[in-house]
This record gives structure tokens, sequence and C-alpha cells, in this order.
């Protein structure tokens, strides 16, 4: 088993392409090319989780937040980081984060949340912006079938739980082959007039190359005739936040100790409460401040997120409940997440979960 392996794994799961701009998300430190010989799951790779990798003979730590996120200009164990990164190279320690863009899928990190609070009829919160292209290409009609199943074998034309969608129309094409053209049908210096299918799929913007390279390789055509348009429409799986129905409203005290409960929570920070019932709840794991606005458009009830400042807490207005419950407690469950995808994936390997309790944040009650 090669790292590389478990790396396209986590890819597949949460392409690196659906990271935000400012993430670092994906093989920081390491060789993928190299054996793996076990893998821990954490929310940070901390010293002390890569000294437990190794004390457990795991060169693999795939961690939610990337721990080189800012740069780095030394590497002389002068803070936590630098501490971090001397360890995992001095004992031959592979660091893969998986970071935004497991935040920016309804089944990632929110998702995980959404599990806890059982709700139903999720959806994401805020889009994200240039996830979906469309393909057209030009196909003579006996070989559509077989360019067809190649675009879908390479990922394209999946809408949510459909697989295999396109669109076809037969028409007439015509080319004049040129000079030194080797042409499939018809002869140089004379046009040609085919009947051919139209094939058009929709497809996420990263699948882009592979899709490409399988349409071309199935086209018979020497120049292969194809447009890719960007779509304006939004991938309804992808982007920041979730919103959520509980099965049944209940009072917002109840919801409170609920969440409490669900989160194994010491303290949650909470606006005040608005008296009204609670049936739509929208959360984002981590420091969600930047969706309270979605929440409120949204018409939620309550807004579970982390890392609320003093005056965010303001934007409130008595129209939902903000609930701030600490940042490591929204995405503690995204550890569960990465190993129950990496078992499934890999059931005869060592897949472990940190048993470091990496949270700095703690609690005097
Ligand atoms: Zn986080």
């Amino acid at each position: 088993m090669k790292i590389a392996q478990i790396i396209k794994v986590l890819d597949e799961l949460a392409p690196s392409s659906y990271q935000e701009s400012y993430d670092n998300a994906g093989l920081i430190i390491g060789n993928a090319a190299l054996d793996c010989t076990g893998v821990i799951c954490s929310l940070d790779a901390t010293e002390e989780v890569i000294l437990e990798a190794k004390n457990k003979g795991c060169n693999l730590v795939v961690a939610h937040h990337p721990i080189i996120f800012n740069g780095l200009r030394k590497i002389t164990g002068k803070n936590y980081v630098e501490r971090a990164v001397i360890a995992a190279i001095k004992n031959d320690i592979a660091l893969y984060a998986i970071h935004t863009n497991l935040d920016n899928l309804l089944q990632g990190v929110n998702g995980k949340m959404a599990d806890r609070l059982g709700l139903n009829n999720r959806k994401i919160l805020l889009h994200k912006q240039n996830t979906l292209m469309k393909l057209y290409t030009f196909v003579p009609e006996k070989d559509a079938e077989k360019v067809r199943e190649a675009i879908f074998k390479a990922g394209g034309g999946h809408i949510g739980n459909y697989s295999e969608c396109s669109f076809n129309i037969k028409g007439a094409g015509t080319f004049k082959p040129g000079a030194g053209t080797h042409p499939h049908t018809g002869e140089v210096g004379k046009r040609e007039e085919t009947n051919e299918e139209k094939i058009e799929v929709i497809f996420p913007f990263y699948l882009k190359d592979k899709l490409i390279n399988a349409m071309t390789k199935a086209h018979p055509y020497e120049e292969v005739a194809y447009d890719l348009i960007a779509l304006g429409n939004y991938f309804l799986e992808v982007g920041s936040g979730l919103i959520g129905e509980l099965k049944e409203e209940m009072n917002e005290i109840d919801f409170l100790q609920l969440l409490k409960t669900k989160f194994n929570l010491k303290v949650i920070r909470h606006t005040p409460l608005t008296g009204r019932k609670v049936k739509k709840v929208a959360l984002c794991g981590g420091a969600g401040s930047f969706l309270i606005k979605n929440a409120l458009s949204a018409g939620a009830d309550f807004y579970i997120t982390s890392d609320v400042k003093y005056h965010e807490f303001f934007d409130a207005e008595d129209k939902l409940v903000i609930a701030d419950i600490g940042h490591f407690e929204s995405e503690q469950f995204t550890i569960d997440l990465l190993c129950d995808v990496l078992n499934l994936n890999f059931p005869t390997f060592a897949v472990l979960k940190s048993e470091v309790k990496t949270n700095p944040v703690n609690y005097f009650i």
C-alpha cells in the first residue's frame, strides 16, 4: 500500500480543488510514492500527534487543519508549527491535510454535525461559485455510444443521485481534410459530410483534464471537435455551511440540551433565546461567523458554529439564536468521518483515531 493510494481515496472524497484560495490542503510533508505503514486521523497535526503516529508504527497523519498554513521562513523549532514539521521530517512521517475542501461538501464536516442532530432536508448555506462546466462534443453516429461511455466513466454526467446524464442530438457535420491529414472518413482536399451526434454533459470543473483525455482517446477523429462552457449553475452539494430541519420542532432550551449532549459540550455561548420553537437549524463547523447573514436569510431558528466575536453576536437581532459551541467541539466528529472512509476503502489496513486531545482551549467551570 502506497501513501498515494490513500491520498487518492481522500481526494475522491473531497477534491483538493474545492479548497478555499487561502487554504493549504493536500500533502504537506512526505513522499506519496513510499509505502504506508499505517494512518492516524486527527484534527491537528501537532508534534504530539506525530510522535503518537511514530509510536504506533504509522507513517501518515491525516489531519483536518493544515499545520503549515501561512508559510514558513525558518524551521528552528521555536514554535509548535516548526516543531511539528521537524518531528514529521525527522521520523519520516507524511502529513496530509483535508481542510476547507472537506468543509465545502454537504457530506463533509457539516454533514457529520447534521448527523449528530438528526437533521433532514439538508442544503448548502452558501454555494461555491464556478464549480460546474459543460462539455459538447461532436461524434460520428456509430461511435457516439463509445464516446459517451468514456465520458461517463471519467465522471461526466453526474447530477445528485443521477449518473450517466447526457443530452444527444443528431445532425450533419462537415469538414475538408487538408494536406498531411489522415481523416477517419473522407478524402484529402474534398468536403466531407457525415452523420454526427452532439453529446452534452455537465461535470465538476476539476474533472476537466480527465474528461477531455477520456473523450479524445475514445473519439475516432484526428481533430476532436468539442466546446467547454463554464456554467453559472450551483453544484448543490458544494459550498459552505448547511441548513436542515429537525424531525420534530422543539423548544429552545430542549434544543440547547440536545446540542450539549450530542456534542459532549461543557458550555455553549449563545445569543438571547427568541421564545420560538426550533425547527430549521443552520450550522458550520469551525469559524463560521461569515455565514450568519446566510443563516438569517435562509430562515434558520438556530445557527451553530464557533469562534464568534462579541460584536458578531449582535447580528442575531432576535431573529435566530447563534450558538458558539467551540471550534474543536464543532469539528470533533470529522475524525470519525475520515476513519470511516478509509476503513471502508481499506478494510484490512491500520487506520487509527488519534488519542491525543489537541484542543488548546480549556474551560474552568
Ligand atoms: Zn477548523
